[in-house]
């Protein structure tokens, strides 16, 4: 299972993790997925419209990801997962995360951020249950 994400896009995630803290930041995953693995090619960054606390849970803007997916069916790119970052936390699905994880197949990085470095890890969810999430390695 492999994912490509180049230098750039990573880079651009941590930074805004990084600017966003101490809040968690999240945005959508856009490229194309198959079963050997997923291709990043673009960032939909979302504001985090969490009714519960920011600094420990995100939420995608649900309008963001309709307008990705009606772009996506008009030959678009794929939403192929999401991205968030854990402010003093660990780059690792917590348990509302993996509770939270219903998109079969779908790309999950995350980025902790702690005394000013970040970190970042992927996870692609399981196709039949995903709730349970593998550890996928990130490349350029
Ligand atoms: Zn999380």
């Amino acid at each position: 299972m492999r994912v490509e994400l180049s230098a750039d896009l990573l880079s651009r995630l941590e930074e805004a993790a990084l600017r966003a803290e101490p809040y968690e930041a999240c945005a959508l995953l856009l490229g194309h997925a198959d079963e050997n693995g997923v291709a990043v090619k673009d960032i939909a960054f979302s504001a985090n419209v969490t009714e519960s606390d920011p600094k420990a849970t995100f939420e995608i803007d649900p309008t963001l990801y309709i307008r990705c997916q009606k772009e996506a069916r008009q030959g678009g790119p794929q939403v192929v997962g999401v991205w968030h970052s854990h402010p003093g936390g660990k780059p690792l699905p917590s348990e509302t995360d993996k509770a939270r994880s219903l998109e079969a197949g779908w790309l999950w990085i995350i980025t902790a951020v702690n005394d000013g470095q970040a970190e970042s890890l992927g996870y692609r969810a399981d196709a039949h249950d995903p709730q349970v999430m593998h550890p996928a390695q990130i490349t350029g």
